[in-house]
């Protein structure tokens, strides 16, 4: 248990009581003892210098971070940047090969079997058992969280209700559709009421009112204090995310809020509007200057150290015969313009956004 004294100091780091972690006001026999002003809470989770090496292949490679309770944090990251290999550390799942991580304060590794009973794991694989049903996947889930018998079946009811799978309870988890699925499973994750979930791509596949749903819960779940630490390949959901995390190559490039992060290109990004579109692309990217081009609303958005140089060459001289120049205009970046300068190595056109 947590003990807040006078001075906002936290006596022991744990997580026994979620509000706690929270830092919000505590509740002991109904009264309120202790309010904030509270100072920063303890961070959660904590990497240092964590590593996984498999074989040959350094996936994670010395990353170090710190999550306080109640955040959002988004995972970024190109496919095969080390995402699932970290949770799956984090998870005492994969054993590290260097550095450490902590969550409430305990080993991930060590302490794996007391650590895995505080948080919930959504996997990036549907990972239920698909011959139950609904309800008896939930039932199973809470036998093996030790949730006691006389909360399990209110809990799952609640869960059923919050995740509008009360229709399909009988349903064989099987023959649900991959949404439906999804939230089961996060239902599965939940049953024990975490205070920390870690979510592995938990939208992939969904279509956007599933996604909405999604993100509307986990919401309500960091509202009411859970931390969520989310995977994802969707950057609409990477700007919901109170602070996200680029990794490349199993390194950590940049940790930010995500307003911070696009504020750290040093430029604005150019949107051409030339036809044909497509050769467009392919001769723009391979421009002097240019480092990098994507398609973007039928013009070819450019990413350029001086854009505004490039186009006063352009005004000057047009180099690309086969192509028609209608016009241009300048863009704010958002978070898909930051994951491709980070993924692809756009050093020259961001600034500082260290970890
Ligand atoms: P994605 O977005 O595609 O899910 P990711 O960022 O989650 O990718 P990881 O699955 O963590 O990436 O993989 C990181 C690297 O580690 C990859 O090169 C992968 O091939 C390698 N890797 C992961 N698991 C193993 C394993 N069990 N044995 C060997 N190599 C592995």
């Amino acid at each position: 248990m947590i003990l807040r004294k006078k001075s906002g100091e936290i006596s022991r780091g744990g997580f026994d009581d979620k509000r706690d972690l929270g830092g919000r006001a505590l509740l002991r026999c109904g009264r309120v003892f202790w309010k904030h002003p509270a100072p920063m809470p303890a961070p959660i989770i904590v990497l240092d210098g964590l590593q996984k090496t498999f074989r040959d292949t350094r996936a994670v490679d010395g990353v170090s971070l710190a999550i306080a309770p109640g955040e959002i944090f988004g995972f970024l990251g190109a496919n095969g940047a080390g995402k699932t290999t970290t949770i799956r550390m984090l998870c005492g799942l994969v054993k590290p090969t260097g550095g450490s991580a902590t969550i409430g304060g305990r080993e991930v590794w060590r302490e794996r079997y007391e650590v895995r009973t505080k948080f919930g794991y959504v996997a990036q694989k549907f990972s239920l058992y698909p011959d139950l049903t609904v309800v008896e996947n939930l039932r199973f889930f809470g036998g093996a969280y030790r949730v006691p018998r006389e909360r399990l079946e209110a809990r799952i009811e609640k869960l059923l209700g919050e995740m509008d799978l009360t229709a399909k309870r009988d349903a064989m988890a099987g023959a649900l559709s991959g949404g439906m699925k999804q939230l089961l499973a996060m239902a599965c994750a939940l049953i024990h009421e975490p205070v920390l979930l870690f979510l592995d791509e938990p939208t992939s596949g969904l279509d956007p009112v599933h996604r909405q749903q999604i993100w509307d819960l986990l919401y309500h779940l960091a509202h009411d204090g859970t931390t969520i630490f989310v995977t994802t390949h969707y950057m609409d959901e990477a700007e919901r995310c109170t602070s996200v995390g680029f990794l490349h190559a199993g390194r950590l490039l940049a940790r930010e809020t995500p307003r911070r992060l696009k504020a750290s290109f040093k430029v604005p990004v150019l949107d051409m509007h030339v036809e044909p579109v497509m050769p467009a692309l392919v001769q723009l990217r391979a421009a002097p200057g240019v480092l990098g081009v994507s398609l973007r609303s039928g013009h070819g958005r450019v990413y350029a150290a001086d854009p505004r140089a490039l186009v006063a060459q352009w005004q000057e001289r047009w180099p690309f015969p086969g192509l028609t120049w209608h016009g241009h205009s300048w863009a704010e970046p958002d978070m898909e313009d930051v994951f491709k300068a980070y993924s692809q190595g756009y050093h020259a056109i961001l600034g500082e956004a260290a970890p």
